[in-house]
């Protein structure tokens, strides 16, 4: 490709007329892109991987693929199509591991940049008394772990999932059971390197460039290309213990949860979910817990109820095991959980971070994994958690066998609202996460009913959260009109328009976000 000079000189010489023909991007695309000298290179054919993402719902084509070797073959790109004007309609999408849910890493026609091939370029942990990582925006958190754990350190805020990007969470949030007390993962970051939508490439952070920061983080993609973050590390420990308990009272349920994470010395990941008329529960997690009390634990029957699970975790050095359980003792003594469902396990701190991947594994291994999976992530307000809890569980969903629901509170003053991320204005509130899975019923038949029932079920949450005033927030959020993002964003949608207009003013990036559209 870059042995093409007359055609690239034809290119230049006839640019505005390419500019009025690029929306017929099969016959055009390629040739102009083929003029940009790149360390890496673009890929024209057998893209349907670049077609499809998590969600498995929402398909479409781009005309080229840019494998990246340098960040400057990212800043080339988009230079060369941001010189194309407006008027060329081409768009670019970053895409992480794919792991979006409505094709927000996806592009019509467009360009995408495969992040992955990035990963590793600038991987270097810095010890010393505040450590911390820079790594590429395409690597996945679990080679992040991997890498920081060699030194004796790991970041400190994580998601449930590592085979995610870093730069794919940073434009969402990243939340997990630690966030109650380190914040989200964009509350982590020092510093971002970020390929703007005119292809320059800037370095920001709190003190430098401090608006293009604040932007990116939680942006959706929608200002820039997250190329590098320098991320906060901790000690990392050894070991895990993991807890689960269950309770039958949801007021009980929530004040616990509520209170463990506003003490100071408390659990170090706190997580719950809900469970609707599962059969075997309990039977289920010996293969990885011990009851405390076998016998009253095999006697326990979930059959037709409603449970609410409490899930912590402590962490501990080996030399440490003494003080580690008195703490769990203690702290265990504070709750009101059903006492006959205590269920403990000790695991390596990459186990328990990467325990998503052992679910995925065995799924993968039933065709379970690349099924459609309507999910719907809500934040909701404190205030409203019980109006919300009664109307949707029990009444909205009947069961909860096609997918975990993962409901836990976290505190208001760990984000900075400064940031993109949308959250509700309360100190505490929610996440309830609803992560179904929709297989087809049969493979012949033509239409998923499963996935159909799943998605009339998050319209009527939804409809319900908005009729009753919830005060509800959508994270990883999916709105098809401007109005939609207009009421999402609230009073944080006149500053996202101004930094849109001021980092990609034709709009060319994350088209599949649906938040703005560049026009041909
Ligand atoms: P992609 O889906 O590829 O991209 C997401 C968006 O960001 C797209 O718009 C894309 O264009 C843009 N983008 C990607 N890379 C960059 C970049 N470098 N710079 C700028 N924009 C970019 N989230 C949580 O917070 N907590 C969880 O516990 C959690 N668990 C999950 C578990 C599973 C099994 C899955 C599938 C997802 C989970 N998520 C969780 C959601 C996850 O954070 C999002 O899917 C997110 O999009 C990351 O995925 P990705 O790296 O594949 O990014």
């Amino acid at each position: 490709s870059h042995n093409l000079p007359f055609l690239k000189l034809f290119m230049l010489l006839s640019l505005s007329g390419i500019a009025m023909h690029i929306s017929n991007p099969d016959l055009l695309v390629p040739a102009y892109l083929q003029t940009i000298p790149l360390n890496g290179h673009f890929l024209f054919q057998n893209l349907t991987e670049f077609s499809k993402d998590f969600g498995n719902r929402f398909s479409y084509e781009p005309s080229a693929v840019l494998y990246p070797a340098s960040v400057s073959d990212i800043s080339d790109t988009i230079k060369h199509v941001f010189e194309l004007g407006a008027k060329s309609g081409l768009t670019v999408a970053a895409r992480g591991h794919g792991h979006s849910l409505q094709g927000q890493a996806q592009v019509t026609g467009g360009i995408v940049i495969r992040m992955e091939s990035l990963q590793g370029t600038q991987t270097m942990v810095h010890t010393g008394e505040l450590p911390y990582v820079d790594v590429s925006g395409g690597d996945l958190w679990i080679n992040v772990l991997k890498e920081t754990l060699k030194h004796g350190l790991a970041p400190m805020s994580w998601t449930d999932y590592l085979h995610l990007t870093v730069g794919g969470t940073l434009s969402n949030a990243g939340v997990s059971g630690q966030a109650f007390r380190h914040g989200p993962q964009v509350s982590n970051v020092y510093e971002l390197e970020v390929v703007t939508g005119k292809g320059d490439i800037m370095k920001c952070s709190a003190k430098e460039n401090s608006d293009l920061f604040y932007a990116a983080l939680g942006g959706l993609g929608q200002f820039g290309i997250i190329t590098r973050a320098r991320i906060a590390l901790e000690p990392a420990p050894k070991m895990v213990k993991w807890i689960r308990v269950l309770y039958s009272d949801f007021m009980a349920f929530t004040e616990d949860q509520e209170m463990l994470i506003s003490m100071e010395k408390t659990f170090d990941y706190i997580e719950g979910f809900v469970i609707i008329n599962r059969t075997g529960l309990l039977n289920n997690w010996r293969s990885s817990f011990k009851p405390q009390d076998p016998v009253q634990a095999s006697q326990f029957n979930s059959d037709g109820r409603t449970l609410f699970c409490l899930e912590m975790t402590k962490n501990y050095n080996p030399d440490e095991v003494e003080t580690m359980e008195q703490e769990v003792v203690q702290l265990l003594s504070k709750l009101r959980y059903v006492s006959s469902t205590l269920f403990q396990s000790e695991v390596t701190y990459m186990e328990f971070l990467d325990r998503v991947h052992v679910s995925e594994k065995k799924l993968r291994s039933q065709g379970l994994w690349e099924v459609p999976h309507p999910w719907l992530n809500l934040l909701i307000p404190r205030s409203k958690i019980h109006e919300f809890a009664k109307e949707v569980f029990g009444k909205i969903l009947t069961d909860t066998s096609n997918g975990p629901i993962l409901l836990y509170p976290v505190n208001r003053s760990k984000w900075d609202n400064r940031t993109s991320v949308v959250i509700p204005k309360e100190e505490v509130f929610y996440l309830v996460a609803f992560l179904f899975s929709a297989p087809s019923p049969s493979p012949t038949s033509e239409k998923n009913e499963n996935l159909e029932i799943a998605l009339q079920k998050n319209k009527k949450v939804v409809e319900f959260c908005n009729n009753a005033n919830i005060g509800m927030k959508q994270y990883l959020p999916h709105h098809t009109t401007q109005k939609e993002w207009r009421a999402h964003f609230g009073d944080k949608w006149e500053t996202f328009c101004r930094r849109k207009q001021a980092y990609d003013p034709l709009a060319m990036l994350a088209p599949g976000q649906r938040i703005f559209h560049k026009s041909p």
